[in-house]
């Protein structure tokens, strides 16, 4: 069976863990050091607040091996702040985190008043599934290599690049499992 790991630092973890285990998956928790170096198939980076997840990731010594591993083709999924992890660029000259993938990401970015919100749209290969964004981040610029999955008014919103999915959206709050499925087929 295939066994997930979900980053467990901050955020909506617990949620990711839900659906997985709905779907029948096996999955762990990646708090610490040693946790890493468990057999996993993929990891999910979850929402939440990337500064602080950033800090945490450094702080337990687990920013190098995971970044290691991603590079090294471990399938990954980065929801929401887990996305702003993954990116290489964050908009604003704020400081990247993992760094793994080419885009530049612009964090906040649906200003307060449409900070939170639902909506359906199409997501490439899956149809129409229901996104929930909450104070989202959005894709501003992709680099070679990189697949836009998803826009919504233009604004780019999903992306694979390699072995990575981001997602500016909380697919684990939409009960959507067709992402899930789409990532653990990576
Ligand atoms: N606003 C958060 C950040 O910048 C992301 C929000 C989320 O993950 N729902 O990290």
């Amino acid at each position: 069976m295939m066994k997930v790991a979900v980053l467990a630092l901050q955020g909506a973890f617990v949620e990711h863990e839900r659906m997985l285990r709905n779907m029948g998956m096996e999955c762990m928790e990646i708090r610490q050091e040693k946790d890493v170096y468990r057999d996993f198939d993929a990891i999910i980076l979850p929402g939440g607040e990337s500064t602080v997840m950033g800090k945490l990731l450094r702080d337990y010594n687990l920013f190098s091996i995971l970044k290691e591993k991603i590079q090294g083709g471990l399938p990954v999924l980065g929801t929401c702040a887990g996305l702003i992890l993954l990116a290489e660029n964050l908009s604003g000259g704020e400081t990247p985190h993992l760094a793994t993938m080419p885009i530049t990401v612009k964090r906040n970015a649906y200003g307060r008043q449409l900070g939170s919100f639902r909506t359906e749209a199409e997501f490439k290969g899956l149809g129409t599934i229901p996104m929930v964004f909450i104070r989202a981040p959005y894709i501003e610029e992709t680099g070679e290599g990189v697949e836009i999955l998803a826009e919504i008014d233009g604004r780019i919103v999903a992306v694979r690049y390699k072995n990575q999915i981001g997602v500016s959206f909380h697919p684990e709050l939409a009960d959507c499992t067709s992402i899930y499925r789409m990532f653990l087929q990576l």
